[in-house]
């Protein structure tokens, strides 16, 4: 017969093997807190796999944020809907409950430098992560560059498959650059067939709709990308201030003439 040492060091064995190690690191401390507590055996149990469950979803979550490739880390908490009062903040609860991605929804973020467009993007991009969806996040010039050297080298398919399989991808400063007719018809190749699938894009410019036109090498392009792009899709569009600029202005270091004028990191989104 198994004497109390040969069990209690079977069991921490027997939870190494099986990948248990919330449970392995718990357990010790879990055993004396149920005595003290007065837990029953079934909520014993329950609290360890619940543990061990929470675990292995943060672990996931963590692997999917860091595929994601998001340039940083922005959550909906730190996001002052007050700075921004264009921004709707029942419409931005109803996006993170991720119903668009299940119904393939595009989610496109309008407005100008420093808003909070991109912000938001990774906000719901880190929701989705969290929720285990894969998510890819890229701004536009990075991904015209990956389309055409892939396109160049022979590997536009390989390249294409990776951008369809996240259930979410992520195309920030869409407008910046102007796109060449082979770029423009690599990214409409790319939204069309993510259209195809219901496959969700949240997309971010500081181009109003109008101004696609000249984004694009023709407007046939642009109104193509536009009808995949709009028909099932929910556009914001953030009207105000930077919030770059905000301490700046605080300061008294901008004067009105300033905020005519583009800042320096007004350049970029
Ligand atoms: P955009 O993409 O519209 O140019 P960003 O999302 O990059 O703007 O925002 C610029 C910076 O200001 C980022 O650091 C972002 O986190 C911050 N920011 C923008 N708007 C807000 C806001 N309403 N609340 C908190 N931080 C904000
Ligand atoms: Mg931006």
């Amino acid at each position: 017969m198994a004497t109390d040492v040969m069990c209690y060091e079977r069991m921490h064995l027997n939870l190494k093997r099986l990948g248990l190690a919330e449970i392995d690191a718990r357990i010790d401390s879990s055993v004396q807190e149920a005595a003290s507590q007065d837990l029953s055996l079934v909520e014993f149990v329950d609290r360890l796999l619940e543990a061990e469950v929470c675990a292995r979803q943060g672990r996931a979550a963590e692997t999917r944020i860091s595929l994601a490739r998001f340039p940083a880390r922005k959550s909906i908490d730190s996001f002052d809907f007050a700075f921004q009062p264009s921004v709707d903040r029942r419409q931005i609860k109803d996006l993170l409950t991720l119903r668009f991605l299940a119904e393939g929804q595009n989610v496109v973020l309008l407005g100008p430098p420093g808003v909070g467009k991109t912000h938001l993007a990774i906000a719901l991009g880190l929701a989705a992560c969290q929720a285990d969806h894969a998510v890819y996040f890229t701004t536009a010039h990075d991904l015209v560059q990956m389309l055409m050297t892939s396109s160049a080298i022979g590997r536009f398919n390989r390249k294409m498959k990776f951008l369809l399989h996240p259930s979410l991808l992520i195309i920030d400063e869409v407008g910046y650059l102007p796109l060449d007719r082979e770029a423009s018809n690599l990214l409409f190749q790319l939204i069309s067939q993510r259209y195809e699938q219901a496959a969700s894009v949240i997309l971010t410019s500081n181009r109003s709709y109008g101004e696609w036109g000249s984004m694009f090498a023709d407007t046939v392009i642009a109104s193509a990308v536009l009808d995949r792009l709009l028909h099932r899709s929910v556009t914001i569009t953030i009207r105000g201030e930077s919030y770059r600029l905000k301490d700046r202005r605080r300061a008294g270091l901008l004067t009105t003439a300033s905020r005519t004028a583009p800042a320096p990191d007004q350049i970029k989104g």
